[in-house]
């Protein structure tokens, strides 16, 4: 099954980024992160406007205040928006400029959201819960898709293992399950799979060489003074490096990337 976010499709033949801040902190950081992503051919921008945060002490998002910069910077880029809600109310609220709703790994068990976000048309990005068994992700999709709702994307953002040397495990094994065993496409977050941004390219190309139909990866203009998950941001130079070996990858698979910006497929320029 195919789905659209914008004008791209996200479980055909070709390989969809979805890339931007973990928050939006500014406009300016907003329109940097956007305008970067694009050039380096992302197709759609994600970027949090609520944030699930362990402390409530850490920044929760500019929630309502930051809607009027957001629509501004996301039509100068022509690109569509992927963002989480966290309450059923914030869906109204952001639905007019949102293009595919993301339900968080804390909230993949909120039953009630999952009902409320199947009476919509647009696409829900599934992150899967870091203690959640596969059969349990796929049943928190089938909630959304029960109410009408069948444009449901998965996502693997990592799960906790015994391991403590990264942020979480990066599950591949659930990827070409749910590839497998579902009728949903299976994109991975590769951000919060890791948690250290050294790493995150690896695990990118390797989720490619796995079939999945896509990524949503954290890139920050400034990762040292990002207010949310900095230690795992790309900076947009390495958002730009990473995309350059990731058609290489898809291409050993016969596969290409969809890119925003026309650009022609720059790995024939770079091998
Ligand atoms: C995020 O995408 O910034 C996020 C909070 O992810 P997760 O819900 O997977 O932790
Ligand atoms: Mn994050």
């Amino acid at each position: 099954m195919s789905i659209k976010i914008g004008d791209f499709v996200i479980g055909g033949p070709d390989f969809t980024v979805i890339a931007g801040p973990c928050s939006i902190e500014s406009e300016e950081q907003f329109r940097t992160t956007s305008l970067g992503v694009k050039k380096s051919g992302a197709a759609a921008l994600r970027g949090g406007i609520w944030k699930m945060r362990t402390s409530p002490t850490a920044f929760q998002g500019l929630g309502s205040s930051s809607f009027d910069f957001i629509k501004k910077v996301k039509a100068e880029a022509g690109m569509p928006l992927v963002s989480e809600v966290t309450d059923i109310r914030q869906i109204e609220e952001i639905h007019s400029f949102v293009d595919a709703f993301q339900v968080g790994a804390r909230n993949m068990h909120n039953y009630s959201l999952l009902k409320e976000l199947g009476k919509q048309e647009k696409p829900v990005l599934l992150k899967r819960n870091f203690s959640a068994f596969i059969d349990e992700w796929l049943k928190a999709a089938d909630y959304v898709t029960a109410g009408g709702n069948t444009n449901v994307i998965l996502c693997e953002r990592g799960i906790r293992t015994f391991e403590t040397a990264t942020r979480n495990t990066l599950d591949l094994n659930a990827v070409v399950y749910a590839k497998k065993h579902s009728s949903f496409p299976v994109i991975v977050d590769p951000s919060h799979a890791v948690g250290i941004s050294d790493l995150v390219p690896q695990l990118c190309y390797a989720s490619a060489a796995a079939g999945a139909d896509g990524l949503i990866i954290e890139v920050h203009p400034n990762p040292r003074v990002a207010l949310s998950d900095g230690q795992q941001a790309l900076t947009l130079e390495t958002f730009d490096q990473m995309m350059i070996q990731l058609e290489k990858v898809l291409f050993a698979f016969d596969r290409k990337l969809q890119r925003n910006n026309n650009s022609a497929v720059r790995m024939l320029k770079n091998v």
